[in-house]
């Protein structure tokens, strides 16, 4: 199976639990910033997203939207 993920920026806080919740690495750090101050994580697009939902079931502030083609 197949997915890829969209990520509002705005709602995230920088906790990195969905870094450390995905299996195959997907999500990553960035340097810029949102309007809270935060440095919002990206998807790695080089990465092979599964849609397996594990990042957007442990974001806090369901900044995380799964979709599977
Ligand atoms: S849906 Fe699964 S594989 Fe895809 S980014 Fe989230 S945790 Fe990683
Ligand atoms: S779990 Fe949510 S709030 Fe935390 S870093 Fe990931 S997207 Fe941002």
């Amino acid at each position: 199976m197949k997915g890829y993920i969209k990520i509002n920026k705005e709602f995230c806080k920088e906790c990195h639990l969905c870094i450390y919740a995905c299996p195959r690495g997907c999500i990553i750090p960035t340097k810029e910033y949102n309007s809270r101050g935060y440095h919002p994580v990206a998807s790695d697009e080089e990465k092979e997203c599964t849609g397996c939902t594990l990042c957007a079931v442990m974001c806090p502030e369901v900044a995380i939207e799964v979709y599977r083609e």
